[in-house]
């Protein structure tokens, strides 16, 4: 008795249907999911010419019944869902029953597959959505999949696929992601016949970020705590035990401030161990480092969420990649509030860029680069490629006439994507008896998780190496440089503090602070300032009135177009106060994003931090250069200026060591 079975028209016709074939990462990504399902320990993909002339996944998962194999091919086939129920709690990636029908349809399709509960394999032969064989054949445990010629009989369909390298990227992407959600799987990806990833199974995500990575990345990004919330408390008729259930569980990790990404494909999201896109989580993210990096920007994220089956409905959207949630708030703000705790708990800071750091000239050709940075080239091409194309998105761009890809015969048509296993770590902070004191104890937030708890970490990121700005506190100011930034000595090395940004956000969280208070200071104008308004800043200010109130502005309507400012925020001074009011009732127009009220009131007080600050050239004595750096010290995100500027950049004793030849 087979496994699989076509889902009655009831429930057939509540699934969002939709065409799920729309590239050849939409099949890799089908594909995986199936071998995913079929608790497969090891997953192996094959490409060649960008999965336009074959795409192939094996794996050694539970494999397919003799019967089961046909089966599968008819529409809405599924051994995943059997009622209407169990569409509202899915534990499985797949449960359409649509993607092989869909897939066969397009292609010449091969599935070869031997369930462990029968001694000899099936092998299925079907091309446009025609069967041609089906034989017994020997095979292993496991099920392969080979799919050819991907819209061979669809030329309209064809036409719309990128070029080679971009749909590499997109299955390159996705493999990458998949082997992130799953540490304990071995992961290979070939093209051509070259391996552009092959990850072997590991205990924890943390190691196979390094495995995938490197560690340059993995030095960028801070571990998040694990945390948990719970969705809903249970109520007084449930069993005991469904309160777990309802529980909502966070782990992964986020780039630091120096992060900066120009898209947001650099952020991966896991539920429940699939991949989405998810505007309510993407904007918890972008809440999150609101005021830590500049508003254009985007950080670097991996999240996974666990939660209840029955809290996210997975069946939205065709391609499963968007989900409901059935908290959406909760989730949001719980997202949203665990980022920002762990940046603010973490407090990184940034390196000084290494190109400011002088290198000893490569001993190869002129010119050539050094052998690190070139061990370092495949990944960085293979990241930009992927940031620039994102993941699995509709193929909606005309088709390519003017810039056709290269002939695929031309050995550079395709670029290095292979992801190199991290080169052989540095030798340790160790220069042969030397006497420059250098062991330092580890910071105390310490986010590079000690081995014992994380498994093995390479030697390259020993806790020595890592700190935070909570050294702050220990530093010695020296004196300023174009009297702008401040030069000072720490335990780890040499800072150098950007006088303004700094300022900056010690006043901006003050003037939150005195927001939250209700308790702003506040100063009354001698006479009255007033401005004319554009219609537009009419309107923004009718909005945002309130919040200018709280923020220890007094003003009024004054005639038609005008208002008049008769108190401002003690803080912001009088001088400059006509600019700051114009520039927060542009604060509205200038975000792309229409903001919530609590990021107004942010924004406002980023402004008036700014215009109070202390400006770039001007001279700092000793004691306010001591009493800048031990506030900044105390404040909760000393790393960035509230646009998102670094504050201060380090020049690690390691460095200085490298730079002078002592290691
Ligand atoms: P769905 O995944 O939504 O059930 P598919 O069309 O992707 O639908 O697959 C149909 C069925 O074929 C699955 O329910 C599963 O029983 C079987 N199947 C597909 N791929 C595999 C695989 N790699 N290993 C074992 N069974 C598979
Ligand atoms: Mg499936």
């Amino acid at each position: 008795m087979g496994r699989i079975r076509i889902l009655s028209d009831a429930v057939a016709n509540k699934i969002a249907a939709g065409e799920v074939v729309e590239r050849p990462a939409s099949v890799v990504k089908e594909l995986l999911e199936n071998s995913l399902d079929a608790g497969a320990a090891y997953l192996r993909i094959e490409v060649e010419k960008g999965g336009r002339r074959l795409v192939r996944v094996t794996d050694d998962g539970a494999g397919m019944l003799r019967d089961d194999a046909m089966l599968a091919f008819e529409r809405h086939a599924t051994s995943k869902l059997s009622d209407v129920n169990d569409l509202f709690a899915i534990a499985t990636l797949g449960f359409r029953g649509e993607a092989l029908p869909s897939i066969a349809a397009v292609s010449r399709l091969l599935l070869e597959t031997r369930s462990a509960d029968e001694t000899t394999g099936t092998r299925v032969e079907i091309a446009g959505g025609k069967l041609l064989r089906c034989d017994e054949a020997a095979l292993a445990r496991g099920t392969a999949i080979t799919v050819r010629d991907l819209f061979f009989n669809v030329p309209a369909r064809r036409k719309f696929l990128r070029s080679e390298q971009t749909e590499l990227a997109h299955i390159a992407s996705l493999a990458t992601h998949y082997s992130l959600a799953h540490p304990g799987k071995s992961f290979e990806l070939l093209h051509e016949g070259k391996s552009l990833l092959d990850v072997t199974p590991v205990e924890s995500i943390r190691e196979r970020v390094f495995q995938v990575f490197g560690s340059r990345t993995l030095s960028d990004l801070v571990e998040l705590e694990p945390c948990e919330t719970v969705l809903e408390a249970p109520a007084p008729g449930d069993a005991p035990g469904d309160a777990e259930v309802r529980r909502l569980r966070l782990i992964g990790f986020i780039s630091q401030p120096q992060v900066h990404k120009l898209n947001r494909n650099s952020i991966y999201i896991f539920v429940n161990g699939r991949l989405i896109r998810d505007r309510l989580i993407l904007h918890a993210i972008s809440s999150a480092y609101h005021n830590v990096i500049p508003p254009a920007c985007y950080p670097f994220a991996l999240l996974f969420l666990e939660c209840g089956f029955d809290e996210v409905d997975v069946n939205v959207h065709p391609s499963k990649t968007e989900v409901r949630f059935r908290h959406g708030s909760l989730v949001h703000d719980f997202v949203r509030d665990a980022l920002r705790q762990e940046l603010i708990a973490s407090r990184p800071v940034s390196s000084l860029p290494p190109a400011a750091v002088a290198r000893p000239a490569s001993p190869r050709t002129p010119g050539a680069l050094p052998a690190q940075a070139a061990a370092a080239l495949p990944f960085s091409e293979f990241s930009q490629a992927i940031e620039n194309h994102g993941f699995a998105e509709p193929v909606t761009e005309p088709p390519q006439t003017a810039a056709e890809p290269p002939p695929a015969d031309e050995p550079e048509a395709i670029p290095d994507f292979t992801l190199r296993r991290p080169q052989a770590p540095a030798p340790r902070l160790d220069f042969g008896g030397a006497s420059i004191p250098v062991s330092e104890p580890p910071a105390p937030t310490l986010k590079l998780k000690t081995p014992d708890t994380h498994g093995p970490l390479p030697p390259g990121l020993l806790p020595d190496e890592t700190y935070s700005l909570n050294q702050l506190v220990h530093l010695r100011p020296l004196g300023q440089i174009h009297e702008s930034f401040i030069v000072a000595a720490g335990r780890d090395g040499l800072w150098i503090v950007d006088q303004h940004v700094a300022h900056e956000r010690i006043l901006f969280e003050q003037v939150l602070r005195q927001q939250a208070a209700g308790r702003v200071e506040r100063q009354q104008l001698l006479i009255p300032i007033v401005l004319e308004l554009t219609a537009a800043q009419q309107v923004e200010y009718a909005r945002i009135a309130d919040e200018l109130h709280a923020s220890g502005f007094e003003t009024e309507p004054f005639g038609h177009r005008a208002i008049a400012v008769k108190a401002a925020p003690a803080v912001a001074g009088a001088a400059d106060l006509e600019r700051l009011m114009f520039e927060i009732l542009e604060i509205g127009e200038s975000e792309l994003r229409r903001l919530s009220m609590d990021d107004v009131r942010r924004a406002i007080a980023a402004s008036i931090a700014c215009r109070a600050a202390i400006k770039v050239n001007m001279r700092l004595d000793q004691a306010k250069m001591e009493w800048l750096l031990s506030a900044l010290a105390k404040t909760e995100c000393p790393m960035s200026c509230p646009h998102g500027r670094p504050i201060a950049l380090r020049y690690a004793t390691r460095e200085i060591l490298k730079g002078f030849l002592r290691i």
